[in-house]
């Protein structure tokens, strides 16, 4: 089973990674083309608005050029001049209906060469000046075609209220006007002054096309370009194509913030406008009359939805793009999770078959790839384990054998000495019995050589006791058989007892035995540690030269008694201070097998220390002494 948690899992990591691989590219992707989309969107839109502006201004042109050649032409005319030298207002008037009747403007005025009406072509009225300002600048000048504004007052005798005037809609955002109706018009005018062939000035001609509610230059830009297109007279719309509530949307107003760039500032205005009831990206245009004075606006804008439907477009594409690659990477994460995970999880199960011991399972993978080789390196390996599992198996049982037969011999060995050396004890004492009887002059009197050799015979007996006990002590110990008698006993008075029974010992070298122990109960076996004692002083002495002294000391230290019985002997080499409290071992046998012991004492000392629970060391170093440490516990329950 599949202990992992599933975001641990590889094949979690490996989908997980994969998608965002394909998710970074694809966000990138993104980015870019959203980013150049917006670019290049803002790059086509300026132009195009561009275009339509220069579209409206050339149809504007047109429209001047038309009237300007017609007036041209009128004036040009012979007959016009003589009709104008001789006064004829009734032909002048005839000739204005002509005039007005095939090119099309919305009226003809002539004037004298003082700049008075003499006709017009959509009233009898004349005499007046309306059009004093327009006059002055052909006098002694030539003609001039441009776009004005013609007041309400200068166009009162045309007849042409129908065709200017507009009711104003004011919004929220739009500037503020005081006029309810937009009553001046905007027109391309032309004037021309006519000369006799004396150069006198005889007046003039002026034809004047009004472009409120004329929808001919909005809708041949609109016929090119299909954009939205506008004429402001001032802030006013007065023509346009933009259709609203099933008519043309003139009378409103333009908004503040456009109103104030354009003909305040006298700059074109780019940007996004909600026109009637639909955004577009829109430019505003000042209009100029002859006097360079901003009178107007040209507005072309195009909706914005087509290019927000390019960007949707490029949106889209780029989602499904993200899609694809997304889906490409899941495919591509199962692929590589059927061709890793599985085979790794087939291994997984051939390792938890070794571990639990069962090398006969063979892990199966199928494909030709490292992965195969893998498992059939693995496949080898449990093998190869089971073999060496095999032999181990064998050798241990071997071993177990052999371990119990040396187990067995060794219970021989330990019972052999446990009885021999019984077996000596009992004959050694009556021997030592009869010596003594021999060497004290019971027996009859023995001359000195004979006695010198009996005390050595005596000695030797006295040795070979206690390497008997000591035997008889470890096959003790090593049965379990060392039994402790437990009892309250003063650590100071064990030292005292110790020290006056070694003290002939010592005597016989001359070497001083001091002693610092505090005075300590301590519950123990009494008999078993005055051995302890007796065999590290002993040895103390033993190894040291004559004429020394052995400090024997101990202190309590917490619940525990430290013991140390310290010479300034000959020292134990590094490497055999472990080994000495094995049986049997003298650091240097040849030459301290000489002076006497049998290497069993430490060991013994070893044994009833631990017995005790405590521990033994020592520390030393060769030429300048050694010093033993016992660290026992001082209450039985801890023993
Ligand atoms: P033995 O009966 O030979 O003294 P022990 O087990 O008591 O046996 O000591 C083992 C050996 O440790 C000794 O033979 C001796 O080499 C060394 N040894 C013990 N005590 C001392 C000591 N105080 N100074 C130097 N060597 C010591």
């Amino acid at each position: 089973m599949n202990t992992i948690p599933p975001i641990k899992r590889l094949g979690t990591k490996l989908i997980i990674y994969s998608i965002i691989t394909a998710l970074i590219p694809i966000v990138m992707l993104g980015a870019v083309s959203t980013d150049t989309i917006n670019t290049e969107m803002t790059k086509q839109a300026q132009e195009k608005i561009n275009d339509d502006l220069n579209t409206a201004e050339s149809v504007v042109n047109l429209k001047l050029d038309k009237i300007s050649s017609l007036n041209k032409y009128i004036i040009s005319n012979e007959k016009t001049i003589n009709i104008l030298k001789n006064n004829d207002t009734k032909e002048l008037k005839t000739l204005a209906i002509s005039y007005k009747n095939t090119s099309a403007p919305d009226f003809v005025v002539f004037f004298d060469g003082q700049g008075n009406v003499v006709a017009r072509s959509n009233s009898d009225v004349t005499g007046d000046n309306s059009y004093e300002d327009l006059f002055k600048k052909v006098v002694n000048s030539t003609g001039y075609t441009s776009i004005e504004v013609l007041d309400k007052d200068s166009i009162k005798y045309e007849n042409v209220g129908e065709l200017v005037n507009i009711d104003i809609k004011g919004t929220d955002d739009s500037i503020d006007y005081s006029d309810s109706v937009q009553d001046s018009a905007m027109a391309l005018v032309s004037i021309e002054p006519i000369y006799d062939k004396n150069g006198k000035l005889l007046g003039a001609a002026m034809a004047a096309d009004i472009l409120n509610k004329d929808y001919s230059i909005v809708d041949t830009v609109k016929d090119a370009s299909k954009d939205a297109t506008t004429i402001f007279l001032d802030g006013v719309r007065v023509s346009t194509n933009v259709q609203d509530n099933g008519g043309r949307a003139i009378g409103t107003l333009v908004s503040k913030e456009v109103y104030n760039h354009v003909v305040l500032d006298g700059k074109t205005y780019y940007g996004r406008a909600f026109v009637v009831n639909e955004w577009y990206l829109t430019a505003y245009e000042p209009i100029y009359d002859s006097d360079n004075e901003i009178i107007g606006m040209l507005f072309v804008g195009t909706p914005e939805s087509k290019f927000l439907a390019l960007q949707a477009n490029v949106r889209n594409q780029t989602f499904v793009v993200g899609l694809i690659g997304l889906l490409i990477a899941l495919i591509v994460s199962y692929l590589i999770n059927r061709g890793i995970i599985k085979p790794l999880e087939q291994l997984k199960q051939g390792a938890e078959w070794v571990s639990n011991g069962r090398y006969d399972q063979k892990v199966i993978v199928d494909s030709d790839d490292e992965f195969g080789e893998l498992a059939k390196a693995f496949n080898k390996m449990a093998t190869q384990i089971n073999i060496s599992d095999e032999k181990l198996k064998k050798h241990a049982e071997e071993l177990k054998t052999s371990y119990n037969e040396l187990k067995e011999l060794d219970k021989l060995k330990s019972e052999l000495i446990a009885i021999v050396s019984h077996e000596l004890r009992t004959p050694l004492t009556s021997i030592k019995g009869y010596v003594e009887l021999v060497l004290d002059g019971t027996m009859g009197t023995i001359n000195d050589s004979q006695k010198k050799c009996l005390q050595v015979a005596d000695d030797n007996i006295v040795r070979l006791r206690r390497l008997i006990e000591s035997m008889l002590d470890l096959s003790k110990i090593e049965r379990g058989e060392l039994e402790m008698y437990r009892e309250k006993v003063n650590l100071r008075a064990i030292v005292c007892d110790v020290i006056e029974y070694l003290k002939p010992l010592a005597t016989e070298k001359n070497i001083k035995l001091n002693k610092e122990v505090e005075d300590i109960a301590i519950e123990a076996d009494k008999d078993r540690i005055t051995q302890v004692l007796t065999n590290l002083i002993e040895n103390a002495i033993k190894f040291s030269p004559a004429n020394e002294s052995i400090l024997v000391s101990g202190v309590l230290e917490d619940e525990h008694i430290h013991l140390k019985v310290t010479d300034r002997g000959a020292g134990i080499p590094k490497k055999d201070m472990e080994k000495i409290f094995n049986r049997f071992y003298q650091v240097d046998s040849s030459t301290k097998r000489k002076k006497g012991g049998s290497g069993l004492g430490l060991a013994v000392c070893k044994s009833i220390v631990e017995a005790h629970k405590g521990s033994i060391w020592v520390e030393s170093e060769l030429g300048k002494g050694s010093t033993f440490h016992i660290i026992l516990p001082i209450s039985a329950k801890d023993q």
